[in-house]
């Protein structure tokens, strides 16, 4: 009976948004002149055509890797088969084959597995791009060779020939696409900026657009009009190895970041964007990241209100923002692969938001439905489900099979011909909103400030503003000058750590030539500080053709020796770069020889400054006592050496805070809205239950060099209705002696509901910055019904009764008078 009730509940709860009255405009607005020229378009298009326009290739298939004065290098053999994920038999058996052996097997493959003087050089193959481009009419390209960055003369050269041959054969230009993500990733020269989670600290939206703008400016110089960017899958595990990607664990600060970013890209009008300006893939679309094991691509098992509330909000403001495309999670949610979900994907975003952009899939994600989903019975079932589904773009690099099969499936009456118009509509439309029918090539003249010194100056001032100072006992920072610092650590010198992945090579590793010209920690803070007064003694090290985690063997007796003749120790301790499932873990605990290095120094008494270089919160609890001072620089970029020591010095200030929890237990994995019944205390009488939170460091936590205090907390109305909008104001002064920014953050508690409510929720932020002494009021525009929830039936709900609004330590109560539940699936 129980098992029926439930059932029937479920059944309701799934069918109420498909009949609910969809009453959105488009997200993006109707431009007639642009739509009438896709339809031209479409008209004149064969079915082999249309398809071609659905399938984005690799551009490795287009050419060959050749390589001279080849000499193995085993070691390298060994992580490459590692980071592709091959089993170690697998692994062992491929060392045991001899050089050349080993050349034929992955000698094609663009994969580094040589010694230092062994040559690689890809070159683009004329006739293979011709029979792709005019055999299988491919509509799109993607990646860059051998994932390493390649420099503007070449993408010029490729893409401009690409575009040739695309105009020639299909009279529509291709679409490149590249993860240039937290600046230009794969093109040398270009400007890096701090990755994702650096900017969701920085709490400055701001600092989000002129970011995306620059890369943007900068990948149009490379010719490449398409970014898969911005990220915003809530990091709210700290396990899984993507959490430095996206802005953190909160979906509002994730919403406006994304909508800043989108800005950035595109520019103003998502129906004419120039040529400094690139289209977006907003993604992995979506809950991607919460694994239910912490380890990439697996599935994530949600609650109907975390899904709609807090996982699908950013892309719904994404949407809404113009983006032009999506790419989609390559993992389930409650066991139904995204891919394959036609109420995710057609419903919920096509339909219900009225969103006219193009789905892409993620890396060969169509054939997960039958190889690891098993929803699928083969390729050819797998593409159907997709194709169904609502995927408009299949990014399948290395096979043309997509466009053999998916015919099939069309004249079999499979997949609907209207469905494949519908897909290559969309994928015309962001074409023609791109302006590649008119000017298919972008670059040269006009792009000068590609690397400009300007560009790197605002790489730098982000990086300042996204570096979190956990921990100042007895004002051990700023540091004064005259001071000899013992530099140790496995992070203190490689720019491959402060970069992070995604950097001119997929893992952000083998690319310390091409970062050669910034200053590491140890170059920064010789520069500060003078080289004479840094001892730079490592103590763990990377080894850097091992996987991610793997260290040398520890030398920390050399460091502990060092220290004895220095006044301070500097311990830049965390993490070596890595991307998706190479960056998986198996301990969250940060590595055993680093915390021994910490708990060596600290028995020489001298002060210790622990500098986190890491893309996620790694355990310290036990070595975090042992430090005077804490600062959390995640992955602040090519500028992050330079920023940390501004900051170290006091030439600038600290202005960020937490993006996301910072775990103290490996079983507390907590986020910072977490339900009020996780945190009661002990309870009284006989037994000692208890609930409580412990933490680290708790979202939206940071220190400053000056002090803030919150005064005059006002909400214009105390009581109110669905409807209305609230304006709470709040004064904020800098009682310090030194000017800097403040992030404000305002939250929301609903005190009773009927499902039990989130201890608090981030409703709104912005960052002001003070003089000293000065004070400026905040305010915020906080619509009622922005404090609705998803109830048990699945639709969002405004209940009566008491909600706290609380900013720094400041509290209002107010009241709803009225209870309002809505059927429309976005309210
Ligand atoms: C990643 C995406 C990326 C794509 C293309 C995938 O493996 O998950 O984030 O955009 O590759 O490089």
């Amino acid at each position: 009976m129980i098992r029926k009730l439930l059932t029937i509940a479920l059944f309701v709860g799934a069918t109420y948004s498909a009949t609910a009255q969809v009453t959105t405009k488009p997200a993006i607005p109707r431009d007639e002149a642009l739509e009438a020229k896709v339809e031209k378009t479409l008209a004149k298009m064969t079915l082999d055509e249309k398809i071609g326009q659905m399938l984005e290739l690799n551009l490795d298939v287009m050419g060959k890797m050749t390589v001279e004065n080849a000499k193995i290098d085993r070691e390298k053999v060994r992580s490459v088969l590692q980071q592709y994920g091959r089993s170690s038999e697998e692994t062992e058996a491929m060392l045991k084959l001899t050089d050349q052996e080993i050349l034929d097997k992955l000698g094609s493959y663009p994969v580094d597995i040589y010694q230092g003087d062994t040559k690689r050089i890809w070159k683009l193959n004329e006739t293979m791009l011709d029979t792709l481009i005019s055999k299988w009419k491919v509509g799109s390209i993607l990646n860059v060779p051998g994932t390493r960055a390649a420099t503007v003369a070449q993408w010029q050269e490729w893409i401009q020939l690409i575009q040739k041959k695309s105009m020639r054969y299909l009279g529509i230009p291709d679409i490149y696409g590249l993860d240039h993500n937290h600046g230009v990733t794969y093109t040398q020269g270009g400007t890096l900026f701090p990755q994702p989670i650096n900017i969701g600290a920085s709490f400055n939206t701001e600092l989000a657009r002129i970011g995306a703008e620059i890369t943007a400016y900068e990948s149009r110089a490379a010719n490449c009009p398409w970014v898969f960017n911005p990220v915003v899958d809530l990091s709210r595990d700290p396990r899984w190895p993507r959490v430095w990607e996206s802005f953190g664990e909160d979906a509002i600060v994730n919403s406006k970041m994304v909508v800043a970013e989108i800005k950035g890209y595109q520019g103003d009008d998502p129906n004419h964007i120039d040529e400094y300006h690139v289209g977006t893939s907003t993604k992995h679309y979506f809950a991607y990241g919460a694994p239910w094991t912490g380890k990439d691509r697996t599935p994530a098992y949600l609650s109907p209100q975390m899904i709609r509330e807090k996982y699908f909000e950013p892309f719904k403001q994404a949407a809404l923002a113009g983006t032009l495309t999506m790419m989609v999670n390559s993992a389930s949610i409650n066991g139904m692969p995204v891919h394959a979900s036609y109420e995710y994907l057609t419903k919920w975003l096509k339909e219900d938001l009225q969103w006219d952009g193009f789905l892409v899939t993620d890396w060969a994600d169509i054939n997960n439905l039958f190889s690891r989903e098993h929803v699928a019975k083969d390729k050819k079932d797998a593409i159907r489900i997709a194709i169904n589904a609502g995927i408009d773009m299949s990014m399948d690099p290395y096979s043309v099979d997509f466009c053999i099969l998916l015919k099939e499936l069309v004249n079999e009456g499979k997949v609907p011909m209207s469905r494949i118009d519908d897909a290559v509509r969309r994928i015309l439309r962001a074409k023609y909103r791109l302006g590649l029918f008119d000017k298919p090539n972008t670059g040269g003249k006009g792009f000068e400030k590609f690397g400009s010194d300007e560009f790197a100056q605002k790489a730098l001032r982000a990086a300042e503003e996204s570096i979190v100072l956990l921990k100042n006992e007895g004002d051990m920072l700023p540091l004064a000058m005259g001071k000899k610092i013992l530099l140790t650590g496995p992070n203190a010198n490689q720019m491959r750590c402060l970069h992070g992945g995604w950097s001119y090579t997929w893992q952000g590793s083998k690319a310390e030539d091409l970062s050669e010209k910034y200053n590491t920690i140890y170059e920064a803070l010789c520069n500060k500080y003078g080289k004479e007064n840094i001892v730079l003694e490592q103590g763990v090290t990377y080894n850097e053709n091992g996987a991610y985690y793997d260290e040398n063997e520890p030398q920390i007796d050399k460091a502990v020796e060092a220290a004895a003749k220095c006044d301070v120790i500097m311990a830049c301790i965390g993490e070596n770069s890595y991307t998706e499932t190479p960056g998986n873990l198996t301990d969250l605990w940060l590595s055993e020889n680093q915390r021994t290095l910490v708990k060596e120094l600290a028995k020489t008494g001298k002060p210790i400054i622990l500098v986190l270089n890491e893309g996620r919160p790694r355990l310290i609890a036990d070595i975090e006592p042992l430090a005077k001072a804490v600062v959390d620089i995640f992955l602040p970029g090519n500028y992050g050496g330079d920023a940390l020591v501004n900051l170290l010095s006091g030439d600038a200030n600290f202005s960020a805070k937490m993006p996301y929890t910072y775990p103290k237990e490996i079983n507390s994995l907590i986020n910072y809205d977490y339900k009020v019944s996780e945190e009661v205390g002990t309870m009284a009488g006989a037994y000692d239950y208890d609930a409580k939170v412990i933490l680290q460091w708790p979202f939206g936590y940071g220190l400053s060099y000056t002090s803030f205090i919150y005064s005059n907390l006002k909400v214009d109305k105390t009581s109110f209705t669905a409807d209305d909008v609230l304006t709470v104001s709040v004064d904020v002064k800098n009682t310090g002696n030194r000017s800097g920014k403040e992030a404000v953050l305002l939250y929301s508690s609903d005190l009773v509901a009927s499902l039990t409510p989130d201890n608090r929720r981030l409703r709104d932020f912005t960052k002001v910055e003070l003089k000293s002494g000065e004070t400026k009021t905040v305010s915020f525009k906080l619509p009622a019904k922005s404090l609705a929830f998803v109830g048990a039936d699945g639709r969002w709900t405004l209940e009566e009764g008491d909600f706290i609004l609380k900013i720094g330590r400041l509290t209002q109560k107010v009241e709803c008078t009225k209870t309002k539940t809505w059927d429309t699936p976005n309210i």
